[in-house]
């Protein structure tokens, strides 16, 4: 949880939105403000800064504290950060990024994704209304993942565990190809390729419209983000 009176103003009006988190640089304790380049923001050294993008996952107005849910995986510059942060540590969050506007009138949804999509998927149920049909798909590499997610009345939540050699984003992408039907409306976010492989089957294999569609890649195997 981040918390500090600099929070005053942010307001977060759509669920899955994201802010940007400045951590402090390799093996420092304070955060370093970065220039813009034009290019990409950089640290006085010309090193990148390192900057990651998140969920707020909640926003409390009241007390100006902010929680994120960080994956931690294997390493980077987040993960690491989150493993090791005490209480008083500094960072700095700028935003709020676009958030996701709920189609009320679709029939039924499908919201899917990994890990890294949980926070988003927990806010996207939190906002849905209490009739819709609801279809989440989770892949989680780690049973200690599996959160307990807002109990929607309609809401069917299943979870795929990523068996060992798989590649991230295997699971749910074959689990939601092998539905009969689809919902109306899709929310599906993860690592970049498996949401590219599940637009390529929304659109090639189903023909479904664009405009029901949100497929967005939240993370790159190999490749830190910046
Ligand atoms: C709009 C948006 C919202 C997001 N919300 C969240 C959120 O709420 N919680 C969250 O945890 N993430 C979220 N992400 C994803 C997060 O920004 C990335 O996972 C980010 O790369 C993590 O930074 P890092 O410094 O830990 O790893 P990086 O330095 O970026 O990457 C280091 C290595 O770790 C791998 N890696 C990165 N992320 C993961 C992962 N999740 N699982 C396994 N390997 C990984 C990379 O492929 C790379 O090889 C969101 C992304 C976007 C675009």
């Amino acid at each position: 949880m981040l918390g500090g009176p600099e929070l005053a103003g942010l307001e977060i009006a759509l669920p899955a939105a994201s802010v940007r988190l400045l951590l402090p640089p390799d093996g420092a304790d304070a955060i370093v403000m970065p220039t813009w380049t034009g290019n990409q923001f950089e640290l006085p050294g010309g090193d990148r800064a390192p900057i990651r993008t998140f969920t707020p996952r909640r926003l409390d107005t009241q007390h100006h504290e902010l929680t994120l849910d960080i994956v931690l995986h294997d390493t980077g510059a987040a993960s690491d950060w989150a493993r090791s942060a005490t209480p008083g540590a500094e960072v700095a969050i700028s935003g709020p990024g676009r958030g996701y506007a709920i189609d009320t009138a679709a029939p039924s949804y499908l919201l899917g994704g990994d890990e890294s999509a949980l926070p988003a998927i927990d806010q996207l149920l939190e906002a849905m209304p209490p009739t819709m049909p609801i279809d989440v798909h989770v892949e989680i590499t780690d049973a200690a993942a599996r959160l307990d997610l807002h109990p929607h009345p309609h809401a069917r939540v299943r979870w795929y565990e990523l068996a060992d050699g798989r590649d991230h984003g295997d699971a749910v992408a074959s689990a939601i190809e092998s539905l009969d039907d689809l919902p109306g409306a899709i929310w599906v976010a993860g690592e970049a390729a498996a949401v590219q492989r599940l637009r390529r089957h929304f659109f090639d294999d189903r023909g479904l419209s664009r405009s029901v569609v949100t497929a967005r890649g939240y993370w790159k195997l190999g490749r830190s983000a910046t």
